[in-house]
């Protein structure tokens, strides 16, 4: 299933840079899917829990942001946005369809939440978070 190799490469990503930044486990992992990028979120969910265990992200949580499509008018300058693929598109301002595709075919490591296991220094991206 495509789904299960785009989670190992991103297992792989993702060990890569627990071992750059020393780190112990991951304990989150954020993922932005583009409607357009040909990726099921919840099969990509299903091989995320197969494949994660045995590896540095066996705890980690995984949060998908489904990214809808964005695109541009060269007509008028507007951005529509659409919440699902479509056979075709038009500007929602102007009707026309001079478009360029800005967002929905990426699938991108958003935000990896680190923690060193044996020491106390936690390396976030965001500190949203102290542990107690
Ligand atoms: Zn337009």
């Amino acid at each position: 299933m495509h789904e299960y190799s785009i989670v190992q490469s991103l297992l792989t990503l993702i060990e890569d840079h627990a071992k750059r930044h020393g780190a112990g486990k991951v304990q989150k992992v954020v993922v932005k899917v583009g409607i357009l990028s040909g990726v099921e979120p919840h099969l990509l969910e299903m091989a995320f829990e197969t494949f994660k265990e045995g590896t540095i992200a066996q705890e980690a949580q995984l949060h998908l942001i489904v990214q809808p499509i964005e695109v541009h008018c060269h007509t008028c300058g507007a951005t529509t946005t659409f919440p699902k693929a479509s056979l075709f598109f038009e500007c929602s301002q102007c009707g026309g369809s001079d478009l360029e595709l800005i967002a929905g075919e990426e699938l991108h490591l958003m935000e990896l939440e680190l923690a060193d296991s044996s020491r106390n220094g936690n390396h976030r991206g965001e500190d949203r978070e102290r542990s107690n």
